[in-house]
This record gives structure tokens, sequence and C-alpha cells, in this order.
């Protein structure tokens, strides 16, 4: 008897892939046992059943590393809570090395492993030999073994999360497709089936490649496409069944061992997008045309590591479509779009190894309304305008496939879909020598070459000293010396009006907004746990209206944010005004009177203290002036109506002989702030962090008795203390490269890792910051007491630490 669709649910999960599966198990075991699971067809039938299964873990986000980890945990035990195998053995990983950058990007993971609490160890040939002796090492630097790794049945985990699931209460239909959803201001109410329609209260969009397509058809933005993916499974030739899995980057292919044989895949330079005109009807339990030819390069590179694949019998070359993204990374979370509208989706062929933790992450989300921990990397949230058009987000996702297996070098850029969205300075700064990044689709300049000694605007990638760093260090004495203009007009930019303006802002900010017309107002954002969801600058234009400056990647994140918690009976609207403004920022020593020389606006600074916001006139042009500065010099950000900007930009460069005025770019703005301790969202400060724990207390107006999103467990920490404090950290030996992500140790202890590392010109060393933790509690005392060292690519490097800013303008001396 078929059992008949409930008439509502709490949640529905569209999909009965590994990822709908978990998601709808993990839901279960947080109490929403009301949850309905909608498979259009059967389960496992998308992509997840011709998954090769291998599950490796670590990543370069502590998190998402954690997340995998929660994975392993689970595949550990679901046969025994289910009673369906899973295939699951922890055979570990090995990954190989044959050439010294690829070494020293393997001892930097290994660093990056030992920081997240991962067991990784570094062997030489013979070692990874004996693990794997099946291969040839004559080209072998080193190798690193992940003990925890391993493999597993897609589909049988996959059933086995069902089982589970069903277990809990879920209820899961297959040949059940949603053809529709009720939405009702701004809402989901329902979701609409051939079979009936579910009322429910959210909806988890699981639908793995199916997802970009259905979503946009409710004004939701996933940016996925789907990629052809492949790999070989032979007959039995005697593969030990304890074989770990094996990953050969340098020959871009991957191995494991199945009944005695292999299945090897890999990921070409040139890989080749799938169902560019959608994905046709009836695609299910359906794989693609075995391409021979393409899957050539990827065979010679494999039979190069494993002889013995030349005489084994070749059972099939599996040729499977799967959903990848620009960014290699995956898609959870609240749509920002659409309330109640939740996906997971886009898993780059890791989904196997994510949908343990990726399904208890998102089923958090869903019922808690926030992720467990920080998920910054997989947020929906993190993308934005530039990943509407389909055709550019498949050129930056093939490039993104084709990089699966390459070096990953510090600073790399994405070079596809360039440029694509410019500031109107883009071909002056070009001409003059800009060598750019990008940034949410942003071209911004990182650095200029100096064209004049034939030095060229190109980043040339490794793991050593860069070859742009004595540029930086020209622009970063140009900022603490003299003058520099960045151009910054990528940062986002929200206009927040209404009658209640300043009431909305003052519960949603932590620091005080409810200051004087002209006033600008430095202020992080906190969630319930206290965490900085927002690091913004709020400048107050009107009675009844603030101009809110953030980050350019956050620009989705922060508009989603803000505008979500502005409390329903207020009247205060959010408007991204992003593209209205071109941002200059004028900075140095210099640029007071840079300024006072284009405007006839007093700039001294009685009339125009630090802190304020003013509207000036330059060269016939309305500029708002933002007194403030990112790299710890006197500065202003000027805010211009975008048909002015080259205009304004000429008139500053026209002073140029007698102030020392040159161009500056992104990486000198990163070394500048590193002096003067001021923290970055994403790296330094996000949601697992709170302001006292960032030492950043001084910005929450606790003075002042006035609710605010977060307050209570602020109080909390200054009452009672923290358990990680943000700490300065500086190698005495200033040739140490620091990347982030480096393991901190005090007093021999491991503590902590970095979460940002860089340069600093004007102390002449690295600089790193980064949580030092204890269970038992961390003070200023604690901190300052210890002795500290670094593991830099698996070296003990003994640093200087530091509380306070290593840089002070007004002193001019380095204080560390
Ligand atoms: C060749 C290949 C090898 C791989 N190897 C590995 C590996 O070794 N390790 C690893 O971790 N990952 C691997 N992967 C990736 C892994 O297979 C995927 O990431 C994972 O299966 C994605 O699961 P999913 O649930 O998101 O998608 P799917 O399995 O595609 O599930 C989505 C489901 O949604 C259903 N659906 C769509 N629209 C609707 C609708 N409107 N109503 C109801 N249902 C709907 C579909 O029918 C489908 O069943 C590999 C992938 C490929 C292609």
């Amino acid at each position: 008897m078929t059992k008949e669709l409930p008439k509502t649910a709490k949640a529905v999960v569209i999909g009965g892939g590994i990822i709908g599966c978990s998601t709808a198990y993990h839901l279960a075991k947080l109490g929403w046992t009301d949850t309905v699971l909608l498979e259009r067809k059967k389960l496992t039938s998308g992509t997840t059943f011709h998954a090769a299964g291998l599950v490796g873990q670590l990543r370069t986000s502590a998190n998402i590393t954690q997340l995998l980890g929660y994975s392993v945990d689970l595949y550990k035990k679901l046969e025994a809570e289910t009673g369906l195998g899973t295939g699951w053995k922890m055979n570990g990983g090995l990954r190989l090395a044959c050439n010294q950058e690829r070494w020293t990007e393997v001892k930097r993971q290994a660093t990056t492993a030992q920081s997240f609490g991962l067991e990784m160890h570094l062997l030489n040939p013979q070692e990874a030999f004996d693990l794997w002796p099946l291969m040839t090492t004559d080209d072998l630097v080193g190798a690193a073994f992940l003990p925890t790794d391993g493999q597993a049945n897609p589909s049988d985990i996959t059933q086995a999360l069902a089982k589970g699931a069903r277990m809990a209460g879920v209820s899961i239909f297959e040949d059940t497709e949603v053809l529709d959803l009720e939405i009702d201001k701004g809402r989901i109410r329902a979701v609409i089936t051939a079979q009936g329609r579910i009322e429910c209260e959210r909806v988890v969009v699981c639908a793995g490649q199916w997802t970009r397509s259905f979503a946009a058809r409710f004004g939701v933005n996933v940016p996925l496409v789907s990629v052809e993916h492949q790999y070989i499974i032979t007959d039995s030739f005697g593969v030990p069944s304890n074989l770990p899995t094996l990953r050969d980057p340098d020959r871009l292919t991957y191995y494991k061992e199945e009944v005695g044989g292999m299945v090897m895949g890999g990921y070409e330079p040139n890989p080749i997008a799938w169902a560019l005109d959608g994905i046709p009807d009836g695609f299910h339990y359906t794989l693609l045309d075995s391409n021979f030819d393409h899957f050539e390069q990827i065979m010679e590179q494999a039979l190069g590591r494993v002889p013995a694949l030349e005489n084994a019998g070749i059972k099939q070359l599996l040729n499977g479509p799967e959903s990848f993204t620009p960014d290699g990374n995956f898609i959870l979370g609240e749509a920002p779009e659409l309330k109640n509208f939740f996906v997971g989706a886009g898993f780059n062929a890791f989904g196997i190894a994510s949908a343990g933790g990726a399904g208890m992450a998102l089923a958090e989300w869903v019922t808690r309304g926030e992720p467990p921990y920080d998920l910054w990397p997989a947020d929906i949230r993190r993308f934005g305008r530039p990943h509407f058009d389909t055709d550019w987000v498949r050129t930056r996702t093939l490039e993104a496939y084709g990089k699966h297996y390459t070096l990953a070098f510090p600073f790399e850029e994405y070079a596809s879909g360039r440029p694509c969205r410019k500031s109107p300075l883009y071909d002056r700064l070009k001409s003059q020598g800009a060598c750019f990044g990008e940034k949410l689709g942003w071209e911004r300049p990182n650095w200029f070459a100096d064209l004049f000694a034939n030095e060229e605007p190109k980043d040339i990638y490794t793991y050593a000293r860069q070859n742009w760093f004595d540029a930086v260090g020209r622009e970063h004495k140009a900022a603490r010396e003299a003058a520099v203009i960045f151009d910054q007009t990528s940062f986002a930019k929200f206009v927040l009006k209404g009658r209640d303006a300043e009431t909305a802002l003052s519960w949603i900010a932590a620091n005080d907004v409810a200051k004087p017309e002209g006033s600008l107002i430095y202020t992080q954002m906190l969630n319930d746990k206290g965490g900085i969801e927002c690091d913004v600058t709020c400048a107050r234009i009107a009675e009844n209206e603030y101009y809110i400056v953030t980050g350019t990647g956050f620009a989705t994140h922060d508009f989603d944010w803000i505008s979500r918690n502005i409390p329903d009976d207020l009247h205060a609207e959010l408007v991204d005004v992003t593209s209205a403004y071109t941002v200059l920022s004028l900075m140095g020593p210099n640029s007071r009177a840079i300024l006072q020389e284009v405007t006839t606006s007093d700039v001294s600074n009685a009339a125009f203290p630090f802190g304020r916001v003013k509207t000036i006139g330059i060269a016939g042009c309305p500029v708002r002036a933002l007194r403030i500065t990112y790299v710890g010099e006197l500065g202003y950000e000027l805010h211009v109506p975008i048909e002015y900007a080259i205009t304004v930009y000429d008139a500053l460069m026209a002073t140029d002989g007698q102030f020392g005025l040159v161009n500056a770019g992104y990486r000198a703005i990163e070394s500048c702030r590193l002096e003067k301790g001021y923290r970055a969202w994403g790296s330094d400060i996000g949601p697992d962090h709170t302001p006292v724990e960032a030492g950043l207390s001084w910005a929450v107006k606790m003075r002042k008795n006035t609710p605010f999103k977060g307050r209570e467990v602020i109080e909390r920490q200054l009452e009672g203390g923290v358990k990680k404090m943000l700490v300065c950290l500086v190698p005495e030996n200033p040739d140490i490269v620091l990347l982030g992500r480096e393991t901190i140790y005090r007093d021999g202890k491991r503590v902590g890792w970095l979460s940002s590392g860089g340069f600093g010109y004007t102390i002449g060393k690295p600089i790193g910051y980064g949580y030092v933790r204890n269970p038992d509690g961390v003070t200023e005392d604690f901190v300052l007491s210890g002795t500290y060292e670094l593991d830099v690519a698996r070296e003990r490097v003994p640093c200087k630490v530091s509380l306070k800013p290593l840089y002070d303008p007004e002193m001019k001396r380095v204080k560390a």
C-alpha cells in the first residue's frame, strides 16, 4: 500500500541523495521528527550512486575540516546504529609530493592539520611505498599520511542514513517530485507535488545539480554547474583490501581499492561542462558516455604511478556529472533572497566526504537559525551579483575544477571571467602598472609595478618570498611617510533609512550608533552567541539615515544580516548602493595637505576631526569624505558618485610633485593593517569570536544601558573572562614567511593557529595573529607570561607576543 503524503510537516527536504538523507537524519536527531523527504525518482539515483567513495578530511578552513571529521565519526558508527552495511573502511589516506614546491605545500598542510587537531604524518618515499606497494616512487620527494581518512560505499551510506532518519521518525517518499512552492509574503508556505501539497515551516533543497534551476524559479541564486567527471573501475588484480586511498596531485589522479581491483580517477585541466541547455528529463540512474579520448591524459599519468594498471582489465570507464561551484566549496545555508528556503548543494566531488557534517550543520541551521559554528567558506551568502550569470559561473567553475589538484599557491588568483566588474579607474590604474586581484567579481589593484624600471605587473606564485615583495614595501613606505591612494570602489555600501533607523541600528550594532549627524561609528554586529557577524563603519548622514560601509566580499552576507535583524515593528529600509560610489582612500601623513590643496572646505583637524563624515567639494564634485583609516595613518575615504571618479582622482594626482602621492594596492593595506592590529573579518574575527575575545571590547556600548543583540554574552565574558584571546606574534627571524594557519605553541603546548599572516615593512618583521586558547581561561597575564613558538611548515620558530599594536604613527617607532 502506498503511503499518503502528509498535509503538513515542520520541514520538507527536497532530494534523496546523500546530502538530503543526511540532513533529514540530523533534523530528526535534533527533534524535528515531523520531517518529510521527497525524492523525484529513487534514493541515490542522482549523482550519489556513481561516486567513487573516497573520504578525505583536510581542508584549508579549520571548521570545514572539523565538519569532514564529523562525517568520519558518523560513518564509523552508522552500521551499528542502523544495521545496514556502509562499506566504511578507515584505511587512511596518502598524499604524494613529487617536487619541492609540492613538498612545501604538503608540509604546510601537515602544519594546518596539526593546528586543527587532525593526525597527519610526513613520510619519506620508502615509508610511503611500504603503505602503498603498487606504486613507483622514483619521482617522490615525500608523502603525507592521514590515518583517519577512509572510503565508503556511497549508495550504502545513503541508504543507512535514510534508514536512520526513518527510525527517528522521518517520512521518505520516492517518485515524488516537488513541482512548485507556494510563497506568501516572502515566505514559503507549502511544497506542491503531483501527489499533493504539504504545508511546512521550512524547505531544505538538497537537489544536487538540479538545485540551480529549481532555486532560480523562486528568485534564489545557487551558483553551481554540472561538469563531467570520470574514473575507471578495474577487474580484481589482487589489490589488498587494506590499501589506503591515494591522492597523487602532481599526476592529477586519485585511487581507491574496490573488490580486489582499483578505482582510479582524476581532474583534467580541460574539464567538460555538461547540460548547457538544462538537465534532460528522465535523467536518473543515468551515466554519460565514457569519453576515452578525454581520459587518456589521466590514464597516462596513472600508468606512470601504478604500472600494474597496464595489465588490469578495465570493467568500466564511468562518466558521471557532478555539480561544481566557482570556488570549489559547497553551498549551505538559508537563501538571502527567500525566507525559509535552505540549500545544501554544489559538493564538488567531495559530497560523500562532506555529507555527514554538512547534513548536521544544515539541520542546525534549519532548526536553530544558525550553523553550529562559522561556515563562511561554504555559506551561500559568499556569492553575489557576478554569480547570477550562468555563463560566468560555468567559466569560473571550469577553471576551479581544473585547479583541483594543482598547487594551491598563496595569493593565487583566478584568471577566467576577468576583467568583469571594474571601477571607473580601472584603465587609468592598469596603464600605471596595477596588478589586479579579484573579489566578488571586482578587479582590485593588489600592487603597482614600476613600469619605468621594467617591472612586470604580474604575480609569480611561490611559497617563498613573493616577486611583489619589494613593490609592496615601496607602497607601504609611501603610506607611512607621504601619501597614497587606494582604489577601494569595491567596498559594499548600504543606506539604512527610515524614521526608526537609529533604533533599528542600535539593536543590531554592538557600538553606540545614537551619535549626532556627521559621526562615524566603527561597530561589530553580533549573533546571539556574541559572535561577530559583521564588522562595519556607519556614517550618520541625517537624523533618519546611515551610510554603512563593509568589505567587498561581505556584500550579500552583511546586507542579509542587517536586513533580517531589523525588528519587524520598526520603520527602516536597507538599500544596497555599492554601485553608486567609487571609493578613493587617501592615506598617509600628507593626506590632509593634499586634500586641502584640492578643496575649499576646511579640512583642518579642528574642522574635520577623526571619526567624522563631511561632504566637501573637489574639482566640481560633491565628495563624501570619511575621516577614518585601516592603515594606521591620517587618512580619508573619499566616497565619490561614480561619474565623478576620474575627475576627483585626477585632481588628487595633480598634486603629486609636492606631496609624494602614489598609487597603492590591497597588499600594502594588508601589511599596514597587520602592523596596526586592525582585525579582518573572515580571518581574525567572525561568528565564532566575540569582541571581548578579539580585543575589541572598546567598540561595544556597555556603558550605555541599551539592549543590543548579543549583549548578554558580552556582559558574561566581561565579568567572567574568556577562554581564547587574539594575540599578535612576531617571529624573531625576518625571513620567515607567514601565510596563516601556522600552529601556535605556548610554553611548548599547542594553543591555537594563525588567523592572519604577513609582513610589516616598518617593523621589518613577519607578523601573525591568532587566538591563544586555554580551557581554564585566558587573561592578558596568561598571554604575556608565555614563551611562544610558531610551527611553520613543520619547523619551530621562536616568536614575541604582543597585545598592543606594533606600530604607532604618533611615535613613529616600533614597539615589539
Ligand atoms: C564520478 C564521480 C565521482 C565521485 N567521487 C567522489 C568521492 O570519491 N568522494 C566524495 O566525497 N564524493 C565524490 N563524488 C561526489 C558525490 O557523488 C556528490 O557530491 C554527492 O553524491 C552529491 O550528493 P547530493 O545529495 O548533493 O546530490 P544527488 O545525489 O544528485 O541528489 C540530489 C537528488 O535530488 C533529487 N531531486 C532533484 N530535483 C528534485 C525535485 N524537484 N523534487 C524531488 N527530488 C528532486 C534528484 O533526483 C537526486 O536524487 C563523485 C562524483 C562523481 C560524479
